[in-house]
């Protein structure tokens, strides 16, 4: 277990008896616990540096309030610091478009992007109300477009039947003219995934978001797999310009890391966290929890 953030800054500030403005040597100590809690967190280092300037800025000078200890000051700027970089309470997925409003998911293999595609079909159709169909494109994984049929199967969500030989693309343009044609509001297709980034893939990617031209696009993230999923998430939108990004496994052992570095180096909402196996183990990003978990 890592100490909190909290607790060393605690140690650091809380014995300060001085009254006033916060020194710039009060706060460079801070920031050095806030720079490596951070670090161990799995933030991006441009994240982290760009974080602890910001808190800088607003610290260095500020005046310490009677009623609170410097400590617990400082740990309230970087909290709310947190909170700002961690983007907008609230975003959804948008469904604001002609129907059937088609959601392209993207994402490595083993991100969780099948099990989002099952989790967002369902929670669509039971929360609100939406007649969706599902659709996998992965054709190279022979198990893949079985797994998403089954996941239908569960869930209760139409999924698009499965027909041999087609291509991806082929695939997503059947998918969105079934979805047409059976009065769908949602199409979700899920794309095929690698171990790794690779031109291929791309490729893949573009062809299907020109075929099928999405609504939204979600970038499926593993939260566990630190700072490569910065590189990652930055790859792809480049390529396909993602709407919205998931965090999968935010059960896991995770400080949270990922979700800030991800939201500050795309710029990019979060607009989903996946927090374990089952189908209903999908939640809305609060910046404020994630905030505290950061803080520990
Ligand atoms: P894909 O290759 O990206 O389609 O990945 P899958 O959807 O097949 O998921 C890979 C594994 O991760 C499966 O065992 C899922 O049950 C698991 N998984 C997906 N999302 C989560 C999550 O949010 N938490 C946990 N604990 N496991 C997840």
């Amino acid at each position: 277990m890592f100490e909190s953030l909290q607790d060393r800054l605690g140690s650091i500030l809380n014995n300060l008896t001085g009254r006033g403005a916060l020194s710039d040597k009060d706060v460079s100590a801070a920031l050095r616990e806030v720079r490596r809690a951070l670090i161990e967190a799995d933030v991006a280092l441009e994240v982290v540096r760009a974080f602890t300037d910001r808190v800088r800025e607003r610290a260095v000078g500020a005046d310490v309030l009677k009623s609170v200890k410097p400590g617990q000051m400082v740990v309230k700027i970087v909290h709310d610091e947190l909170v700002e970089m961690l983007g907008a309470e609230g975003e959804v997925i948008d469904l604001n478009a002609p129907a059937p409003v088609v959601i392209m998911m993207a994402g490595l293999q083993g991100s969780g992007k099948t099990t989002t595609t099952g989790k967002i079909a369902k929670r669509l159709s039971e929360k609100q109300g939406k007649k969706v169909l599902m659709a996998s494109l992965d054709t190279r994984r022979p198990a893949a477009q079985e797994q998403l049929k089954q996941l239908g199967e569960q869930t209760g969500v139409a999924s698009l039947p499965i027909i041999a030989g087609q291509s991806p693309v082929d695939i997503a343009r059947r998918a969105v003219q079934a979805g047409k044609l059976g009065g769908h509001d949602v199409v979700i297709l899920d794309t095929a995934g690698r171990t790794h980034i690779d031109e291929p893939l791309m490729v893949e990617m573009v062809d299907i978001r020109k075929a099928a031209n999405p609504h939204e696009v979600l970038l499926v993230v593993d939260s566990l797999t630190g700072q490569d999923a910065v590189n990652l998430a930055k790859s792809f939108d480049e390529r396909i310009s993602v709407t919205g990004i998931v965090l999968t496994r935010m059960d896991g052992d995770g400080r949270g890391g990922a979700a800030l570095s991800m939201r500050a180096v795309t710029g990019k909402p979060i607009k989903l966290i996946g927090t374990g196996e089952k189908m209903d183990a999908l939640e809305e990003f609060h910046p404020k929890r994630i905030a505290d978990r950061i803080l520990g």
